[in-house]
């Protein structure tokens, strides 16, 4: 009993301890960052995997009003349309929400303290729209934090180990997706959103049929090569 009481401890502790490592490797550790938490109530279905709903954020769910690649601060976003009556629906579904965004000028351009701000002004506003986002993420510029910006997987394996540490469940891959504007190096600038989607085995969605914007003769929104 000693024994396996021992094991539960160790094995927690050292799940959490690789947890704390690896959030020590890129912005500085004096800034306390909503990124990475848990901001909405999140209770699994039965005994199956969590599914989780990747969006990126930056040409899929909102623009800078001022003409920047990024929104510079909460009060520069502009939103896309079509993306509240979807993302309620993934609500409907128990879908966990998880939005995940490359923020390559990060800290140069915002800061590490605005890009925090702007996607958590962006859970915000969902929120007031009665969509409930549970999680976000963002990749900053670096050498150190090239394993987590897109295609690279770093932000879907990060969250698949707080779902298993919190919920004791594994994350569904099979029942998940990545939305983003992302998708063709050719068309788009880039195709890391894809890129991302395959490098962590999991499906994509294009956001001009997804939010609806194929069927108004809408593909993307935005600069189309600012990355
Ligand atoms: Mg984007």
């Amino acid at each position: 009993m000693k024994f396996s009481a021992a094991w539960i401890f160790w094995g927690l502790f050292f799940s959490l301890a690789a947890v704390a490592v690896d959030e020590s490797y890129d912005c500085p550790g004096h800034l306390t960052l909503k990124r990475r938490t848990l901001l909405a109530n999140y209770s699994p279905l039965g005994q199956g995997g969590v599914p989780v709903a990747f969006i990126d954020v930056d040409k899929t769910l909102v623009v800078s009003t001022q003409g920047h690649s990024v929104p510079s601060e909460p009060g520069d976003i502009t939103w896309l349309p079509g993306t509240v009556p979807v993302l309620s629906r993934l609500n409907e579904e128990n879908i966990f929400l998880a939005l995940v965004s490359n923020q390559k000028d990060t800290p140069v351009f915002p800061s590490w303290e605005n890009t925090d701000a702007v996607l958590l002004r962006v859970v915000e506003h969902f929120q007031q729209m009665g969509v409930k986002i549970h999680w976000f993420d963002f990749a900053g510029g670096g050498e150190q934090n090239a394993r987590d910006r897109k295609p690279n997987p770093g932000m879907g394996l990060r969250l698949e180990r707080f779902l298993q540490i919190t919920y004791a469940r594994p994350l569904d891959r099979s029942r998940s997706f990545m939305v983003g504007d992302y998708a063709d190096k050719d068309l788009d600038g880039s195709d890391s959103d894809l890129g991302f989607a395959r490098a962590f085995g999991i499906g994509f969605r294009d956001p001009s049929a997804f939010f609806g914007w194929s069927a108004q003769g809408v593909r993307r929104f935005g600069k189309p090569f600012f990355r």
